[in-house]
């Protein structure tokens, strides 16, 4: 392992849409999804558009076709390849939910590289009916966090829960992708070792902007799929580079930046002892 835990959002992060949005707005139930979400929170209400979606004769199968050709820009897929061969933890914090997440990932034959995924429960119940079911039980009680978390989940506990689940001598430091209001939560979190990627001009961004010195963790934007596979792979390697090298960092960021992102990964590592 390389000591590096790389956390990833799962919509507009590894895919280019709200999977939610995309299975709604494909199938065609845009307008009653839009008259209803003012009642309701958004979790709450992909259940009952599950429900609505079974009883007008949308199946499975109907589904899981939609969610196979959801759009992924073409560097997603290599730099996480990429970030697995070198050997990063790598984990999903998604207020998704599991059905969509584990369908696209299969599909996509990168299920594997995932050591934990946190999302929303999502399954196909007995009368094949898909089930979304809050992450966080808000009907038992608040997880009573403020910053802009939506009732069913708090991506900052979460990762809270995993910064604690590793032990402190292995000093792991993590890199948090994101780009939504939810993301905002866990990049305070995040310490000084850490690195936060918003998503440039998304709403974590936005949030972010508004105030940079609440976060302890560096801060480095990305805006589309291959810029997020430059960005995360010059820190990953910069890092390796940093435990494992006697060379100071501004010598491996400049050996980093003079290669480009998709040739980086062999020179790089025929440069560590
Ligand atoms: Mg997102
Ligand atoms: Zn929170």
């Amino acid at each position: 392992m390389s000591g590096i835990v790389v956390v990833f959002d799962f919509d507009k992060t590894i895919v280019d849409c709200d999977s939610d949005n995309w299975v709604i707005d494909e199938l065609g139930f845009t307008d009653l999804f839009n008259d209803l979400l003012p009642t309701m929170p958004w979790n709450s209400l992909m259940d009952k558009m599950m429900m609505e979606l079974h009883s007008q004769g949308i199946t499975i199968e109907d589904i899981v076709k939609v969610l196979h050709r959801i759009p992924i820009h073409p560097r997603i897929i290599p730099a996480l390849k990429t970030v697995h061969a070198l050997g990063c933890d790598m984990r999903i914090v998604s207020d998704a939910n599991l059905f969509f997440i584990e369908t696209i990932l299969n599909h996509l034959g990168i299920m594997e590289y995932f050591s934990e995924i946190n999302t929303n429960s999502g399954y196909v119940n007995e009368e094949g009916r898909l089930r979304i079911m809050p992450y966080h039980d808000f009907n038992k009680a608040s997880h009573g966090c403020n910053n802009l978390c939506p009732p069913n989940m708090c991506k900052g506990m979460i990762i809270d829960r995993i910064q604690d689940s590793i032990s402190t001598e292995d000093a792991k430091r993590f890199i948090y992708l994101g780009d939504g209001a939810g993301d905002y939560c866990p990049s305070l979190r995040l310490k000084d070792r850490d690195f936060m990627m918003p998503r440039k001009n998304f709403p974590v961004w936005d949030l972010i902007s508004k105030d940079p010195l609440l976060l302890k963790a560096e801060i480095h934007g990305w805006s589309d799929g291959e810029e997020l596979e430059q960005v995360l792979l010059h820190l990953i390697n910069t890092n390796l580079m940093d435990k494992n090298s006697q060379f100071n960092s501004s010598d491996c960021k400049l050996q980093i930046l003079s290669v480009s992102a998709s040739e980086a990964l062999p020179k790089v590592l025929s440069v560590r002892p």
